[in-house]
């Protein structure tokens, strides 16, 4: 980092900047050196620059899926490019919105112009460039099932690539982006593909139970969108107003044999089965049975009501919520035997 330019001389990049606004969670962090992209030039640019090119950088969306522990020495790329676009592709339409979207307003922006399909995923906070990255999911539908395609620019070889559904390797929570491509490719625009033959997905308890309350049996896309937010506020605490990442972490898959044994001690355990015979464990479930619901570590807390959030009580380091993660992953650990994964990105 010493070798970086005098980032004062240089047009665009900012010193010294402070990522408290930059992460829902709040926690104090800087960068000292942030520059925003807001076009593929603007990536060029840090990409073919002769001190730029070369210096290790981190990516920067939202900030609602980061726990923020230390300073960032990268050179921070602040993705914000803009743009909407609705494509008339035959049987479907295609959604095409610049990775600095804010993902719920392209929700929403969708629903209004008569598009329907992404109304499960409303109300996640954050970026459209950053939803592809751990494959957003709620509410019965991820991410990938409305994914089309993506492009990115590879900041090894300057390269831009559109990639389709196979080459991002979804998985639950999971993309080739947290995998080998993590930190090395910026998305810049993503394309979502929505069939104009529209099927609520109302699978989902939450769901399920919001239509039997309000007696609408064919509620229509934005009326499925208004249950989901209304259900979502009641739930989560809004990073607005309490320091939060969401869910901290993944729900454990097992087979049915480790299901079976945890079942065996903890007849209460929620699990839900699997197409391939394996098990979704309620992660929340397990942190509240090992009574984690309200305790603290500093000024990080589990939340009162939700057992998978941890909060920014008051004024929390990132310190002190990573002790408060692994403090919780080692006592579900000693008592069910199950490791827990955290969902967002710690730096
Ligand atoms: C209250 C709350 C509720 C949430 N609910 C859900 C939920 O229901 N489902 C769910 O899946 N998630 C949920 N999340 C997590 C979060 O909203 C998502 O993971 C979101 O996609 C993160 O977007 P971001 O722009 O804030 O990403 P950031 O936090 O900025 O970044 C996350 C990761 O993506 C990388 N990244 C960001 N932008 C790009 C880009 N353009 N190109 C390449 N890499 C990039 C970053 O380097 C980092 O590794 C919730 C979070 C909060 C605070």
């Amino acid at each position: 980092m010493e070798s970086l330019p005098d980032a004062k001389s240089v047009p665009g990049v900012e010193c010294d900047v402070d990522l408290r606004p930059y992460n829902s969670f709040g926690l104090p962090a800087r960068a000292r050196r942030l520059v925003r992209i807001r076009s593929d030039a603007d990536l060029r640019w840090v990409v073919n620059h002769p001190d730029w090119g070369r210096a290790a950088k981190f990516i920067l969306g939202g900030g609602s899926n980061l726990v923020l522990t230390q300073d960032l020495k990268p050179l921070v790329l602040k993705v914000e490019v803009p743009g909407r676009r609705l494509l008339d592709a035959g049987d479907d339409w295609i959604v095409e919105a610049g990775a600095g979207e804010r993902w719920h307003e392209l929700v929403l922006w969708a629903l209004e112009q008569g598009v329907a399909g992404l109304e499960n995923l409303a109300l996640i906070p954050g970026t459209v460039g950053a939803a592809p990255v751990q494959n957003i999911g709620a509410y019965g539908l991820e991410l990938k099932d409305r994914f089309d395609s993506l492009e990115t620019l590879d900041l090894m070889s300057g390269r831009l690539v559109t990639l389709g559904k196979e080459a991002c390797h979804f998985g639950y929570r999971d993309s080739v982006f947290k995998q080998h491509l993590a930190g090395r490719s910026v998305i810049l625009r993503v394309r979502l593909r929505l069939p104009k033959r529209w099927r609520p997905e109302l699978d989902y308890l939450d769901l399920h139970r919001a239509r039997e309350a309000s007696g609408i049996s064919d509620p229509t896309p934005r009326q499925i969108a208004d249950w989901v937010i209304a259900i979502r506020r009641a739930k989560l605490p809004d990073p607005a107003e309490v320091g939060n990442a969401g869910s901290f972490f993944k729900n454990p898959i097992v087979s049915e044999a480790v299901c079976r044994e945890v079942i065996a001690r903890d007849p209460h355990l929620v699990h839900y089965p699997l197409d391939d015979g394996r098990f979704k464990l309620a992660a929340g479930w397990l942190i509240d049975a090992c009574g984690w619901k309200g305790k603290s570590v500093g000024g990080a807390s589990v939340h009162e009501k939700q057992a998978l959030v941890l909060i920014n009580k008051r004024e929390a380091r990132g310190a002190e919520v990573l002790t408060l993660a692994q403090a919780i992953q080692a006592s579900v650990f000693a008592r069910f035997g199950i490791r827990l994964e955290p969902e967002p990105v710690v730096v």
